[in-house]
């Protein structure tokens, strides 16, 4: 079975992009872990802060190395938008595969100082870690909003190759034009997030001719904000070289309408696994959907 890092090298090879969804229990892992092995394909957990607060940092790292044990599966954990050092080394001790670590709403001066030290501290405790850093702002929350955050601006190849290069991390978190969240009117599906592919592409080029960093990385890129993304342009962001997807809002959305449906649907049904699966095959469709999508399946 493929190490996360071997996974990530032979997507990027391929131009495809490995699907990153976020959790906060387990009916949601249960759906996306259905749509991944429907298709076969590699598959990254996230957990924010927030969430693995709620599910418990060491339980997170533990019910995923299950997974992969029992199953013989490539399902890998990260510790999506880590922004303390403290927390980060928290996750790697703790035995997560991938970390982000998030200082992007600080100047790229500091950004850059805070996530070196983050990468030096995270490889002295495991060097196999996959790590993550981020330029630019692209609003903060997975949640549903009226208008979209302000100072929203698009990275430049410059700053990414030299963020890249002087911090090590194995990959970059660009600013793009996605944003992290839905607007009122993406769920709604009268609108949809518009990716700069060309950059996409210009940004890649940059951080690909940079030498490869100790740990043979740092030439991956990650799209956060994945939500709302029209679906031609998610197989576009693989191609231009995104080699991770992030999806959250959109499974958080359809959770909420599926335990909705279930409490509808049993109004004097009191146990939880009996209510929940409405919500757990909302996640799995849209999981199997997007992970079509960055694949460049069908
Ligand atoms: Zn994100």
């Amino acid at each position: 079975m493929k190490t996360l890092r071997e996974t990530l090298a032979d997507a990027d090879a391929r131009r495809v992009a490995v699907g990153h969804f976020n959790i906060s229990e387990l009916g949601a892992l249960k759906g996306i872990f259905a749509a991944a092995r429907e298709l076969q394909l590699p598959l990254l957990i996230g957990v924010s802060e927030g969430e693995r607060e709620f599910i418990g940092v060491r339980t997170a790292a533990a019910i995923i190395k299950s997974m992969r044990e029992e199953y013989g599966y490539p399902i890998f954990l990260n510790a999506d938008h880590t922004h303390s050092l403290e927390k980060a080394i928290e996750a790697a001790k703790a035995g997560f595969d991938e970390i982000i670590f998030d200082n992007s709403s600080l100047p790229l001066e500091e950004d850059i100082r805070n996530t070196k030290e983050a990468v030096a501290a995270i490889r002295a405790i495991d060097p196999s870690i996959v790590i993550e850093g981020e330029i630019g702002y692209i609003g903060a929350n997975s949640e549903v909003m009226d208008a979209a955050p302000e100072h929203i601006a698009l990275s430049t190849p410059e700053e990414a190759a030299r963020f890249v290069a002087e911090t090590g991390v194995d990959v970059l978190a660009p600013a793009v034009g996605n944003m992290h969240g839905l607007l009122k009117t993406m769920v709604a599906g009268t609108a949809h997030k518009e990716l700069d592919i060309a950059l996409i592409g210009k940004i890649k080029e940059a951080i690909a001719a940079l030498p490869a960093n100790a740990q043979g990385g740092g030439r991956w890129m990650t799209l956060h904000g994945g939500s709302g993304t029209e679906d031609r342009e998610f197989t576009e962001a693989a191609k231009a070289g995104m080699t991770i997807i992030h999806v959250s809002s959109e499974l958080r959305l359809a959770w909420r309408r599926g335990v909705e449906q279930g409490l509808r649907e049993m109004p004097d049904e009191i146990a939880p696994y009996k209510i929940l699966p409405p919500a757990i095959e909302g996640i799995r469709a849209i999981v199997a959907d997007r992970l079509k999508l960055f694949n460049g399946l069908e």
